[in-house]
């Protein structure tokens, strides 16, 4: 039967204050059970021990706490982990511990499914369902740390808005599950190692330059020409590159931080001189670099993986103009939670 009771973590730290106030006991409880439920990631009132047998039994009268669920975990030979994770209403979506030898990044999911349309992405065939809630955010990168403790010996390092969705479609929940991570009362990261990565929404690339965030911004650009980009990523016949480099501008000039262009080359797609061309001349707009991504394909359809002369001709284009390029291997292939191949298959 569904449940009526509100889910605790939706309360501020003040409202959980207020909320002991009138139950007649100390606006302090409040902080107690905040730092039960965030830092210390609590999955039930009774994990919270030093709180009395008889409040604990008035938090379980009155709220809920919506824990996501690991549902399964699969282990890649590279040591990559993809969780799926099971939200409280039974929807599914899916995470990734990406380890190498200097860090660990956690790749998280913002949306069930996807409000846009990527041809090459196997995401964008589940359709979205809904938003994530902020702590449903929160609390993929706590389960991914505790795997990276666990498996690597290590904490996570990194955090990519790179999983399901677009964060930018969900920008509420993911700005406050952000303030979470980096707050002291939740996981203490530096911001600075934080990447929200969109596929370029200028409206809201403005708004988060004006929010004056401090973590870094991707853009998954794919191409700098807009009948291509259009063709692989429809909404840009919403949102055209005109647009897209306005918004960038504005987002540099405000924050003065360098953008990370995602580039993936395919085959008979966008491999042509005339496609580098229009790289290089898009980057020179705003400081960046450039990401080229290597492709897993989601079918034997139209989208493959760039041949290596191809992308040789990216790379020594985009150096000889002085924008810094890095080539990035795919990891996980074998569970496929490799950059697209996300679709809650497992
Ligand atoms: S690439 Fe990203 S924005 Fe595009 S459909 Fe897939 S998840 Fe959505």
């Amino acid at each position: 039967m569904a449940t009526t009771k509100k889910d605790i973590r939706a309360l501020t730290k003040e409202q959980l204050r207020d909320f002991f106030v009138k139950e007649g006991d100390k606006a302090f409880r409040g902080n107690q059970v905040y730092e039960w439920l965030w830092s210390k990631s609590a999955h039930t009132f009774d994990d919270m021990t030093n709180i009395s047998k008889q409040t604990r039994q008035m938090l379980e009268d009155n709220f809920v706490i919506n824990h996501i669920k690991v549902d399964t975990m699969q282990r890649s030979s590279d040591g990559t982990i993809k969780n799926a994770v099971k939200l409280h209403d039974g929807l599914v979506v899916e995470s990734v511990l990406i380890p190498t030898e200097t860090r660990t990044t956690a790749c998280v999911s913002s949306q069930v499914g996807c409000s846009l349309d990527c041809k090459f992405c196997a995401t964008a065939r589940l359709k979205r369902m809904r938003n994530l809630n902020p702590d449903e955010i929160y609390d993929q990168v706590v389960a991914i740390d505790n795997e990276s403790r666990l498996y690597h010996n290590r904490p996570l390092s990194n955090i990519v808005f790179m999983g399901m969705g677009e964060p930018l479609m969900n920008y509420n929940n993911v700005m406050k599950a952000i303030d979470k991570i980096t707050s002291p009362e939740g996981l203490g990261m530096s911001p600075k190692r934080i990447v929200v990565s969109t596929s370029g929404v200028p409206k809201m690339i403005k708004k988060m330059a004006d929010d004056e965030v401090k973590f870094n911004l991707a853009v998954s650009l794919h191409s700098a020409i807009d009948e291509v980009r259009t063709s692989i990523m429809p909404f840009n016949s919403t949102f055209p590159l005109v647009d897209l480099k306005e918004s960038l501008e504005y987002w540099y000039a405000k924050t003065k931080r360098k953008i990370t262009y995602e580039y993936v080359v395919w085959n008979g797609i966008n491999d042509s001189k005339k496609d580098i061309d229009a790289l290089v001349k898009f980057c020179k707009y705003v400081p960046c670099k450039v990401n080229i991504i290597e492709y897993n394909p989601i079918d034997d359809g139209e989208f493959q993986q760039a041949t290596n002369q191809a992308l040789d001709n990216y790379i020594i284009a985009l150096e000889r103009n002085r924008i810094v390029v890095n080539v990035r291997r795919s990891r996980g292939k074998d569970i496929d939670a490799a950059c697209g191949q996300l679709a809650n298959k497992s």
